[in-house]
């Protein structure tokens, strides 16, 4: 499959944040959000192929059990399924990070769903050529809805502004059995100042809804650079 880095770090997000875990970045995006924070794998997709062996043997080097496959969009690799299998037989616990736009069926612990909402659509980008075919992906509320019925699960948003709320409750109503409690909200951003700006609204406004707030500790501890 096609990898664009394989790191150790902590994870910075999410109901497992602070825990050392060894990160399996998979490159190829379906999708193209105007504010990716990792373009080399989505609007200039780099990597190499890697054998699911040599990925596995790439893991054990690190100190930590807590595996954590990213991307990209993981799920369009076909191997996806097979990876997971043979991770877990070592033991791992294995997080999967996607935005929930394709259902393979997997071995996994936390599934972070990540559906896009309008503020990623890349109207300008690239004269907006991927904006309709973003449009059209970037919600499968079937999808999302059988992630959730199958596993442990997170679902992360990345707001830009006060109005996004309204869309995750639109989203929100349109899934059923969602414990509010799993529902994380973060800030947009790639600077510690933009997030701590917007953090301040966010939190007020996760109060007010019962949503949980998630950091992005990652670029709080280490700015917005590749392999943390
Ligand atoms: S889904 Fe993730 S990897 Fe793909 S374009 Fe959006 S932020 Fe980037």
């Amino acid at each position: 499959m096609r990898i664009s880095e394989i790191f150790y770090s902590i994870q910075g997000e999410g109901r497992l944040c602070g825990i050392p875990s060894v990160f399996i970045r998979t490159s190829g995006c379906n999708l193209r959000c105007v504010w990716c924070d990792t373009p080399y794998t989505s609007w200039r997709p780099e990597g190499k192929s890697w054998s699911i062996s040599k990925i596995v043997s790439e893991v054990k080097k690190y100190p930590s059990r807590y595996i954590v496959i990213t991307g990209g969009e993981p799920l369009l690799a076909p191997e996806i399924g097979a990876l997971t299998g043979e991770l877990k037989r070592d033991g791992a616990h294995i997080t999967i990070e996607t935005a929930a736009t394709i259902f393979k069926p997997l071995v996994c612990d936390l599934i972070s769903l990540s559906p896009k909402l309008a503020n990623s659509t890349p109207w300008k980008r690239e004269n907006g050529k991927f904006a309709q075919l973003h449009e059209k992906q970037r919600l499968n509320f079937t999808v999302i809805q059988k992630y959730l019925d199958s596993y442990d699960y997170q679902i992360k948003f990345v707001v830009e502004r006060k109005a996004d709320f309204d869309e995750i409750h639109h989203v929100l109503d349109k899934l059923e059995n969602v414990d509010p409690a799993r529902v994380l909200v973060m800030a947009q951003g790639t600077k510690k100042k933009q997030l701590s700006e917007k953090a301040k609204w966010i939190v007020e406004l996760c109060k007010e809804n019962g949503y949980g707030f998630t950091p992005r500790l990652q670029i709080e501890l280490f700015g917005n650079r590749r392999g943390t």
